[in-house]
């Protein structure tokens, strides 16, 4: 079984930068990964207000099946969710967000593991802030 975390920001039609409650009031027919550039599928939660995108594996770019954050889950993050599946069987993962130095580009950024200059995670560590 593959899961693939939450998003709540895309590119839309044009390439902007989107974030999912957006999307409710404007919808596009057509987003994609911010980073991976995979094509999402929207899903607009209007129950419960808590719009997201969502990966599919028949969508997946190459640079996203091999190096997407939201499609390759921390191991943390993925023991987290098989634990809550048992009682939460929906339950999706989330991407944490933090400090990151690349030592490939020998630059530092924030957000998903995702360096966008090698378009991987691979050579990125956590920066801890002191
Ligand atoms: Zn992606
Ligand atoms: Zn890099």
């Amino acid at each position: 079984m593959t899961i693939y975390a939450k998003s709540f920001i895309a590119l839309d039609g044009n390439q902007r930068l989107t974030g999912a409650t957006t999307a409710q009031i404007s919808p596009y027919d057509h987003y994609t990964c911010h980073l991976c550039g995979s094509a999402l599928v929207y899903n607009p939660e209007w129950v419960t207000s808590r719009p997201w995108f969502e990966h599919t594996r028949e969508d997946l770019t190459e640079n996203g099946r091999h190096h997407c954050p939201y499609v390759h889950l921390e191991p943390e993050e993925a023991r987290r969710i098989r634990m809550l599946r048992r009682y939460m069987p929906d339950v999706l993962p989330m991407v944490r967000k933090a400090d990151w130095y690349c030592s490939g580009c020998n630059s530092d950024y924030h957000g998903e593991r995702y360096c966008v200059d090698c378009r991987t995670g691979n050579h990125s560590t956590e920066i801890y802030q002191s």
